[in-house]
């Protein structure tokens, strides 16, 4: 049987970047991803990334019925093809706080991961455009940038919002957080830089690496008290390939909890209900699920300089020639973060701006043109959970993401709501800003709790389903290895204890960076003891 000394399940977000680190160190490993090539033309066009929705390189699960939103099932996309939920996302580069990872550090017990720990594995990955100081890096991989389209939209959103009391900040990035500007992408030339653009590509000019596509991951094969190997299917039959080290499970906040379980890993109750064999009782897998809550307000508008015009082909044939125009624009171009409450130590709000509707997911096309503020609540403390419907791969899991199930979160976006009403009562804003579609007038203080819970959906930010922790609170130790089980990690947007105070994808290839970084000390300080092979599947 063929053998590796590493398996990467998922070439995701965190995924790709494994992949080429421990090949870059001369070490073999086979990358099993469930979906395929990253070649359609939504992926590398960014402000048609909603397009990539419920289509092949989807995994477009829902949610089961949301108590905080009034029992509604919300639609969760996920990355189905090379870069996974990197080739499919806003493109928006936000690391998260500083006191986002010193919490991670002295409140969950993650330690190595303060903002000073993970500050060079940030900047390891990055090839930054436009910022070159101690806060970004410029020989990485990953390319950020500012876009290439920006509709003069965005500066009247800036300057209403410093009319508003908000201080500029050129970089969020940087030392602060907070304050309002505008956000960078992880594009280059126009064009989306996926993860598997930054990372898979250049691994797989390596003959260390082996990519297998369509590969979809049913188990981990565990001998003794130690990974051996996995089972993945593959045009219709299933393969068992085994590892000379370690496996890593990098398939992101809903799939790498799911192959825990189907592998006897978990809440041991709930694998018992679905017939499966417990191998660890792991009560926390899958639990603790964090996603960012989504407000949306919409205003018509009689101006233009919008991007309701993007089904134009005038427009898409621009972009397909030298990458400029409105398609180049990834949406989101402008925010506002900050605090709704002055005794937090960061923002709790990302309030984005988008000079077009951005509505139920892109799918709710208003016949007028508008403009969008979105809320995101950034330190939501609700917590859902990831379960398996049954024992078969095939069937998606049973996802929760709890958002708004306590009241308090959702005073907070009452709050937030009361800036945007600052913000767009005055300024260069206001004379572009025509009737506020949504909410409507049929919404005052006496129902917009009930409109918020009505209309709130989630940022596209799943994590902390594997989280750091000890076996009694986690799924994992600092250093990402599986508690109970050898030659197991968890590298992805998982493990993250509590969600960060911004988007995700940037803190899980960082993520990736550290995890790649613990796993090649282990390699180096492990003397090459042959493991046991597997032998049945
Ligand atoms: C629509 C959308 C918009 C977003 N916008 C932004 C944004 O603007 N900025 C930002 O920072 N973040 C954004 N995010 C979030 C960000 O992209 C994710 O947090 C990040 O990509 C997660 O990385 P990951 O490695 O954990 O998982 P993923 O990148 O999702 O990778 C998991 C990979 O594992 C594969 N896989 C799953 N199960 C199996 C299996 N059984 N066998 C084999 N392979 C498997 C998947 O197909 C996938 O390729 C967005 C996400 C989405 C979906």
């Amino acid at each position: 049987m063929e053998s590796f000394e590493f398996i990467v399940v998922g070439a995701g977000s965190a995924g790709c970047v494994v992949a080429d680190r421990l090949s870059a160190a001369g070490h073999t490993v086979l990358v099993l991803e469930a979906g395929g090539a990253d070649d359609d033309v939504f992926v590398k066009a960014p402000a048609l990334f909603a397009g990539l929705f419920q289509g092949p390189h989807d995994w477009n699960y829902n949610s089961e019925p949301e108590p905080g939103l009034f029992g509604r099932r919300v639609f969760l996309p996920r990355g189905k093809m090379l870069g996974g939920s990197s080739s499919m996302n806003a493109m928006i580069y936000m690391r998260g706080s500083r006191a986002d990872f010193d919490g991670w550090s002295s409140e969950y017990g993650a330690t190595g991961w303060s903002y000073d720990d993970v500050l060079p594995h940030f900047t390891a990955s990055e090839n930054n455009a436009e910022f070159v100081d101690s806060f970004h890096g410029n020989e990485g991989g990953l390319n950020v940038t500012a876009r290439r389209w920006l509709s003069p939209h965005a500066d009247a959103f800036i300057e209403s919002a410093v009319e508003a009391g908000i201080e500029r900040n050129p970089d969020f990035n940087g030392a602060e957080q907070e304050g309002v500007g505008l956000f960078q992408l992880t594009a280059k030339d126009g064009r989306r830089c996926s993860a598997a653009d930054a990372f898979l590509r250049p691994a797989l000019e390596r003959p260390q690496v082996t990519l297998i596509t369509h590969a979809t991951v049913h188990r981990v094969v565990v001998d003794d008290g130690a990974a051996v190997g996995v089972v993945y299917e593959h045009e219709g039959a299933l393969h068992t390939v085994s590892v000379e080290r370690e496996v890593i499970l990098s398939a992101g906040a809903y799939n790498t909890p799911q192959i825990l379980m189907l592998s006897g890993i978990g809440p041991a109750e709930h694998l018992a209900e679905v017939g499966i064999p417990v191998l660890i009782d792991s009560p926390n897998v899958g639990q603790h699920l964090q996603d960012h809550p989504l407000t949306i307000l919409h205003w018509d508008t009689d101006q233009g300089d919008t991007l309701s015009d993007l089904a134009d082909p005038a427009l898409f044939e621009q972009w397909m020639a030298d990458g400029s125009g409105k398609i180049s624009s990834a949406a989101a171009e402008a925010a506002v973060l900050w605090k709704s409450d002055e005794s937090l130590d960061s923002a709790d709000f990302q309030m984005v701006f988008v000079p077009g509707y951005f509505w139920e997911h892109g799918w709710r096309r208003p016949t007028t043109s508008g403009l969008t503020i979105a809320l995101s609540y950034n330190r939501p403390t609700s917590r859902g959970s990831v379960r398996l419907r049954s024992a078969d791969p095939s069937d998606a899991p049973r996802i929760v993401s709890n958002l708004l199930s306590e009241e308090r979160e959702v005073d907070a976006v009452v709050r937030a709501i009361g800036l945007v009403d600052r913000i767009t009562a005055g300024g260069p804003l206001a004379k572009a800003l025509g009737e506020r579609v949504n909410p409507g007038r049929g919404v005052g203080a006496d129902n917009l709790k009930d409109w918020i819970r009505a209309e709130t959906q989630h940022m596209y930010h799943a994590s902390c389903t594997a989280r750091i922790g000890t076996p009694d609170d986690g799924v994992v130790d600092p250093e990402l290895r599986v508690h109970g089980i050898r030659g197991l990690r968890v590298v992805d947007a998982s493990v993250m204890p509590r969600i960060t105070s911004g988007n995700t994808n940037a803190p899980t290839i960082m993520i990736g960076e550290r995890g790649a970084a613990f796993i090649l000390d282990a390699a180096d300080e492990a003397a090459a003891v042959p493991r046991v092979s597997v032998s049945a599947v």
